[in-house]
């Protein structure tokens, strides 16, 4: 129909950015994806923070493989007792607190918000949610009501009621949560806010004002969650552990997926009033949840996690060498790079492709771009990639 593959990409596919990345791509392996030209990108991005093992990472193919062998999907979740499913909850629960051993597993990390906050509403039988300004959840409607992001939001009015929000690291600002909230929903790191860590006083503060109130806390580390932080979970850098967590991206290995994890007790609310409080035909899909539990293992087996935070000091290090660079914020191995001006940024993530890195934009920081490379990336590579990223300020 069209003649060559750019146009039908443009044509065919439905698009919302008006100037996508356009890379044509031929396979990924490692840090590394190729286009059908041969042409090698360093993935500095890992398909914002999904491949935090890397591309195609061997245990996560061989694990995908063998499901392949045994059975694809043969019933919506919750019906049948399958291998996948059960050995990804017994993982999740071997690296989380106790309070949060139930996981339910969805598709994506704005199905995982969406459940979060309904099991929330079930639980308290309470309306209200707190959310936070500057936030991303995801982009369906109950996510997005609660993205606090007019711009976002304002077209699509309107968005669910009874939604509030408080500002980021506003002790203050707490005071709207009441015993009417049903919960507050908060990234643990604002990711696509720029990379904006709470103040340990902010993230007790909130933690102390859901336990007065009877407010649940979600945190949503879809984004930050599994090792991207040089923790399994940000909140274990701040002692605070939520009622309900998100997570999504990474979790999957490169297999899309998403999960809301509580206790036994919160969970078990959506089985009654109504029965089948959440459902999903393709949630906790086997050959999803056997890429996810072989991701786990390679999180646990490898050092990654921890060697995230050395990895990151040195790339913050070896960036910080630019006069251009106004700031750079980070968490392990997730950095925003702020030069301060919309125009450099947009020149540099160009410039930077085009000698084969690959950087990103964050959706509500213009000024800035992010890097957030599979947690595998040794120190050699990294000092070689920011480099060519320097000589491209
Ligand atoms: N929550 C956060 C913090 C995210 O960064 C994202 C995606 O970027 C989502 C939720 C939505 O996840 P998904 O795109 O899988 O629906």
């Amino acid at each position: 129909m069209f003649n060559n593959r750019k146009d039908t990409f443009l044509n065919l596919q439905g698009q919302t950015n008006q100037s996508p990345y356009l890379i044509d791509v031929e396979k990924a392996e490692g840090i590394y994806i190729w286009d059908k030209t041969g042409k090698r990108y360093t993935d500095m991005i890992a398909g914002v923070a999904v491949n935090n093992i890397g591309h195609r990472h061997p245990k996560v193919i061989a694990a995908i493989q063998e499901q392949l062998d045994k059975h694809l999907h043969v019933m919506v979740y919750g019906e049948y007792i399958q291998d996948s499913q059960i050995a990804l909850a017994e993982n999740l629960a071997s690296i989380l607190p106790k309070s949060l051993s139930t996981s339910y597993i969805v598709n994506s990390g704005t199905e995982a918000n969406e459940a979060a906050i309904k099991l929330a509403k079930r639980y308290t039988g309470r309306q209200e949610i707190i959310s936070c300004k500057n936030s991303y959840h995801g982009s369906t409607h109950g996510s997005l009501s609660v993205t606090g992001n007019d711009e976002k939001q304002s077209s699509f009015k309107p968005l669910l009621p009874q939604i509030k929000f408080i500002e980021f690291n506003n002790i203050e600002s707490l005071n709207i949560i009441t015993d009417k909230s049903a919960c507050v929903i908060i990234e643990t790191i604002q990711g696509d806010a720029g990379l904006i860590k709470p103040n340990q006083a902010f993230i007790t503060a909130l933690r102390k004002k859901c336990n007065e109130t009877g407010t649940l806390l979600i945190f949503d580390e879809v984004q930050v969650g599994m090792g991207r932080t040089a923790k399994f979970f940000a909140f274990e850098h701040y002692n605070v552990i939520p009622d309900i967590l998100t997570l999504g991206k990474a979790l999957g290995g490169g297999m899309p997926i998403g999960a809301f994890i509580s206790s036994k007790e919160i969970m078990h609310s959506l089985t009654h009033n109504p029965m089948l409080g959440h459902i999903t035909t393709f949630g906790g899909h086997p050959v999803n949840c056997a890429a996810a539990n072989a991701c786990v293992d390679v999180l646990k087996e490898e050092n990654w996690i921890v060697e995230a935070e050395t990895k990151g000091q040195l790339l913050e290090d070896v960036l910080s060498q630019s006069s251009q660079v106004k700031e750079i914020r980070r968490a392990g191995l997730f950095l925003a790079i702020d030069l301060g001006n919309q125009d450099k940024v947009a020149q540099v993530v160009k410039k930077c492709l085009e000698k084969g890195v690959i950087g990103f934009w964050f959706l509500s920081t213009p000024t800035a771009f992010r890097l957030s490379p599979p947690l595998s990336i040794t120190e050699k590579e990294i000092k070689e990639v920011g480099e060519t990223i320097l000589s491209c300020f």
